[in-house]
Parts: structure tokens; C-alpha cells; sequence
């Protein structure tokens, strides 16, 4: 069975959008756009405080952030043309695990079909991968997507094309969930 594993913030879910409302309504930087944001870790953003990231820690621990995303153009229909060609369809996500029932209902009230949804920490991602032969795998943090290709190069990966993996230089870099279903059927 074909096996597809799919990360949410970045992926599936528009975080980054949620994340620059943040930044230009609270933190007054309305000039700020997704392009700003050539880092995954915003401690690495020099246009960022000691407390403007302090504060956007706070906001990513809160429940309501995660509930409020919106899901990126395409993916629910993309995950349910597998789904109904007998995909396995599995969300690993690198969230805290306290957030699990939010992230569970945030699927369901968006109508993504699933078969799993695991929360690990981000290093255990390429673990989980192990077991999954014949898979295929979409991620949108640099680190995890070298790992994953250096540990795991059977696995099919895709790179969600975002601002902050601009300089990831493996897996196959989609723009967009029509294009990812394009390569993969
Ligand atoms: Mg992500």
C-alpha cells in the first residue's frame, strides 16, 4: 500500500500567513510579508527583538493559534484524490503534544481525510520514516528534509516550497499542492 505522510504547519496548513498577521498587527511591522521570512527558526531573524520573538513563542503555544489556520489552496482535495486511490494517509507533525486534540479536530473541521496523526518531536521524524517503505513524504523545515534524504533516501520527498527552505538542495520542490499531486500520480 502506497503510504503518504504529510507535515501540517507549512505544508498544510498556512502558518506562515497566520504568522505575518501576528507580526504586522501586534507587532506594528506592517512591512513585514511571508518573503521576510527566510529562516524556520525565528530566533535567526534579524528584524525579530529579544522580545518580539519572546512574544511570538507565547502565541505558538496558544491553542487558538493553531485552531485559527487556515488550510493551504488545494490540499484537503490533493489528500482526498489519494485517499480515494487508496493512499494511507498520515500527518506527522513536530507540534507539542499538548496540542494533539486541537490538531485532530483542526483536520476533521477542515474535512482532511486521515488514517493517522502523529506528534513527535522534529528529530524523530526521520525515525518514523524508517518503517514506511514505498512512501512518500512532504516536509517544509530544512533540517528534518536534509536528514530525512541523508538517513532515509528511498523515501519520495517532497519539499513544500517556502521562504525559509529556499536554500534546501534535495528532495522535489513543489510550489503548490497540484503540482505535488502532479509528480506523484
Ligand atoms: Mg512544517
Amino acid at each position: 500500500m502506497h503510504v503518504a505522510v504529510f507535515d501540517i504547519d507549512g505544508v498544510v496548513a498556512d502558518t506562515g500567513k497566520a504568522i505575518i498577521e501576528i507580526i504586522r498587527k501586534d507587532l506594528g511591522k506592517s512591512w513585514i510579508t511571508l518573503e521576510d521570512i527566510t529562516e524556520y527558526d525565528i530566533n535567526k531573524l534579524s528584524w525579530l527583538s529579544e522580545e518580539e520573538i519572546k512574544y511570538l513563542v507565547i502565541c505558538f503555544n496558544q491553542p487558538e493559534f493553531y485552531l485559527s489556520l487556515s488550510p493551504l489552496d488545494g490540499a484537503q482535495k490533493a489528500i482526498q484524490t489519494l485517499k480515494d486511490a487508496d493512499w494511507k494517509i498520515i500527518f506527522l507533525t513536530a507540534r507539542p503534544k499538548f496540542l494533539y486534540n486541537v490538531t485532530y479536530y483542526w483536520l476533521k473541521s477542515h474535512n482532511f481525510p486521515f488514517d493517522e496523526l502523529i506528534i513527535c518531536q522534529a528529530l524523530e521524524k526521520p525515525k518514523y520514516c524508517e518503517r514506511l517503505n514505498q512512501s512518500v513524504l512532504i516536509e517544509d523545515r530544512p533540517d528534518i528534509i536534509n536528514e530525512i534524504a541523508r538517513r532515509h533516501p528511498h523515501i519520495r520527498l517532497f519539499v513544500f516550497n517556502q521562504p525559509w527552505n529556499k536554500n534546501v538542495k534535495v528532495g522535489i520542490r513543489v510550489n503548490n499542492f497540484k503540482e505535488f499531486l502532479a509528480k506523484i500520480l
